[in-house]
């Protein structure tokens, strides 16, 4: 098949768990969302997106040129089924892009009951090669979300073999077991990960004990009591130093995982990855991936950040068996509601406590952040806080450069 040399923009595409999210992760440079989430299924329709949400959302990004993917990558079983049609017909006359399916059965129904809706087979079908792929091509599919277990080595003979739009996960959580493919959480806590529930069983802690038939139960150290509690949970992914490779390998969009992350998360990962797209699209001979993306991405790790399977079989370096290290930790403060170039004061909406003294960080789409200490601050009534303990309480504060509608403030923990 092809083995395409022109270097293609591949799409930034973010998850989106709300509206909200959706909106700032757009804003932050996505080119596409997608929506769905823990709730998220065709029996509990949009989960958390209303009808009328979806309408808002799709509405919101086609002003800014990008699109809206609906994930109904549910196990379909018996019964389940029943309403599928109207469901596929419903998003498709919203103006969703394409929507996200994993079980044939619904790909069948979605085919022939809502025709013009776009189909992307998704990471729980676990796609690892070009055969797959040219055989969900063939079947009407538009793209093939691969499984995160592929290597750099296959996606590129992947590549060379299929035209089929190649989806691949750039960054975000990782799981034990294949995608998803896992009933750990289900045993643990009654909630299907093969139904968008799963309760990340596999992050738990554990005591590890040696129980030979018949015998007495005895810690694996030997102690009497387990040193240090067993976790199977894989450390995050972040391509964010490979970008040059996973677009000259023509992977045509780059996931971002997290549909129950924050907007400080979503806005921050979108924007790192818009940058460092738009960076290498504009100049491919001296593109170099700078620290301060890096760090960027840091301010909102949870974990270890490695390249999962992409350059080999992540090894115990890459499991939270034992020790960590120490992630630093943001949070998010506020967001900018309105700026005044005259006075050059921001209005700011709380999203956490902060007070007069704390250094602070703004940042926006692109790369303006800024560091200031809070000097002064004012409430609703203009009257001098030293404090801003109230959620969602408004407040007013000159700043030091200037700032835009949307911006997002963050401080150390
Ligand atoms: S419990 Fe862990 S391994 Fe299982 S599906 Fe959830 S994240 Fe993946």
């Amino acid at each position: 098949m092809t083995n395409e040399r022109t270097l293609k923009r591949p799409e930034v595409l973010a998850p989106a768990g709300t509206l909200e999210k959706l909106k700032t992760a757009i804003h932050y440079g996505a080119d596409a969302v997608y929506i769905g989430g823990n709730a998220y299924g065709l029996r509990s329709r949009a989960g958390n997106f209303t009808k009328e949400d979806m309408i808002e959302g799709v509405a919101f990004a086609n002003e800014h040129g990008a699109k809206v993917y609906v994930a109904a990558n549910m196990v379909t079983h018996e019964g389940n089924q029943e309403g599928a049609g109207d469901f596929f017909r419903e998003i498709r006359d919203v103006g969703i892009s394409a929507v996200i399916v994993s079980d044939p059965a619904l790909i069948e129904i979605c085919a022939a009951e809502a025709p013009g809706l776009p189909i992307h087979l998704s990471t729980q079908a676990s796609a690892t090669n070009y055969e797959t792929l040219e055989f969900w091509k063939n079947e009407g599919l538009e793209r093939v979300v691969l499984a995160r277990e592929v290597s750099m080595d296959e996606v590129a003979e992947i590549r060379k073999n299929t035209d089929v739009e190649i989806e691949a996960f750039i960054h975000g959580a990782m799981c034990i077991s294949y995608s998803g493919r896992c009933t750990l959480s289900n045993h643990m806590s009654m909630r299907d990960a093969n139904r968008g529930g799963c309760s990340q069983s596999c992050r738990w802690k554990y005591e590890l004990y040696d129980m030979p038939f018949g015998a007495e139960r005895t810690s694996l150290t030997d102690k009497g009591e387990v040193e240090e509690e067993f976790s199977m949970s894989a450390v995050d992914m972040a391509m964010i130093q490979h970008i040059p490779e996973l677009i000259q390998n023509g992977v045509d969009s780059f996931k971002i995982e997290g549909r129950m992350k924050s907007i400080h998360y979503v806005s921050t990962v979108a924007n790192v990855y818009k940058k460092a797209v738009d960076t290498y699209m504009e100049d491919p001979e001296n593109y170099e991936c700078k620290q301060e993306w890096i760090d960027e991405l840091w301010k909102v790790a949870q974990r270890e950040l490695s390249t999962g399977f992409y350059y080999h079989v992540p090894t115990d370096e890459e499991q939270l068996f034992g020790e960590r290290r120490k992630i630093p930790q943001y949070k998010f403060i506020g967001e900018v509601m309105a700026y005044d170039s005259e006075t050059k004061v921001a209005t700011i909406r709380q999203r956490n406590h902060f007070s007069v003294g704390d250094e602070i960080e703004f940042y926006g789409p692109g790369f303006n952040h800024f560091h200031q200490t809070v000097e002064v601050m004012y409430n609703e009534e203009d009257e001098s806080i030293d404090r801003a303990p109230n959620p969602m309480m408004i407040l007013t504060m000159p700043v030091e450069k200037p700032v835009a509608v949307g911006d997002m403030i963050r401080k150390k923990k």
